[in-house]
């Protein structure tokens, strides 16, 4: 474990927990195709787990946003880094999101997607710290609700760093 970390949910947790959601999305698209979005960067690698644990067909695109710059409180400000590459009208869409803060990226997102007619618009969030939630967001599937803290690891950065790590882990140093 780097120094400054604290261990808050080890890799077989995550793990067992991704298989759940994907069970439950199997279940709940009987049929497919699922299109996953998976917000940049964070997202990419819960969405790798996701998809391999959901047993039905989907379909893999991303879609750049940013609210947070590189330090760990946000600016506030919502914008498009880079769009999908795919129409998602008529499609079954599940965004796949790393962690719901304040809700605005969600809100903001699903305002922009919903506009694009998908058949139905759906969330799935690994991390909720719904202490900190501003704007309302409908989230259809959590891994783990968590108390209000800076979390890294698993997609998660902190300057671009620590993103590989197995394990999400509490951000211990001051900023
Ligand atoms: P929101 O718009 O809900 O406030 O923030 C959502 C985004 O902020 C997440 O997609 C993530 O990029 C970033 N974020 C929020 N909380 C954390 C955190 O604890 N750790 C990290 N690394 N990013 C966070």
């Amino acid at each position: 474990m780097p120094p400054g970390l604290r261990l808050l949910i080890p890799e077989q947790k995550i793990q067992a927990r991704v298989r759940e959601l994907g069970d439950r999305i199997t279940r709940d698209y009987p049929e497919g195709p699922i299109y996953l979005i998976g917000i940049l960067k964070g997202a990419c690698i819960f969405l790798a787990d996701l998809a391999r644990a959901i047993e039905r067909p989907v379909r893999i695109d991303f879609i750049g946003i940013s609210s947070y710059g590189t330090g760990k409180t946000s600016s506030g400000e919502v914008k498009l880094t880079k769009d999908l590459d795919c129409s998602i009208e008529g499609a079954d869409v599940l965004v796949v999101e790393d962690i719901v803060d304040s809700g605005v990226t969600l809100n903001y997102l699903v305002q922009v997607l919903a506009q694009r007619r998908p058949r139905s618009l759906k969330v799935v969030a690994l991390l909720d710290k719904p202490s900190r939630r501003i704007c309302p967001v409908d989230l259809a599937y959590v891994g783990f609700e968590i108390p209000d803290a800076f979390v890294v690891g698993y997609g998660l950065d902190y300057a671009e760093n620590y993103r590989n790590l197995r394990d999400v882990c509490v951000l211990e140093e001051a900023d």
